[in-house]
């Protein structure tokens, strides 16, 4: 089970677009799972999102390593 919610309510906390690492398309990674683009690692700001404190998520990357609880957490 992914840790967040896949619901609208915390879809519309998500901030990866604006994050030096965004691929440009999708987002809310920690829910709907990894990017089907391939991520430069340029940081990660998951750690300044509500859902991140919320849900006490712990690495961030999720476009890159799969969403929340699953592999990455
Ligand atoms: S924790 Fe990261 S991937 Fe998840 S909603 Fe927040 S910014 Fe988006
Ligand atoms: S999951 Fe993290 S690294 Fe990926 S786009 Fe969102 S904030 Fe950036």
């Amino acid at each position: 089970m992914a840790k967040v919610p896949d619901e609208q309510q915390y879809m519309e906390r998500c901030i990866c677009g604006n994050c030096p690492s965004y691929p440009g398309e999708g987002g809310f990674f920690c829910a709907k799972g990894k990017s089907s683009q391939s991520i430069t690692r340029r940081g990660c700001i998951c750690g300044d999102c509500e859902n991140f404190k919320e849900f006490d998520l712990k690495d961030g990357y999720y476009c890159a390593d799969g969403a929340a609880g699953e592999g990455a957490q």
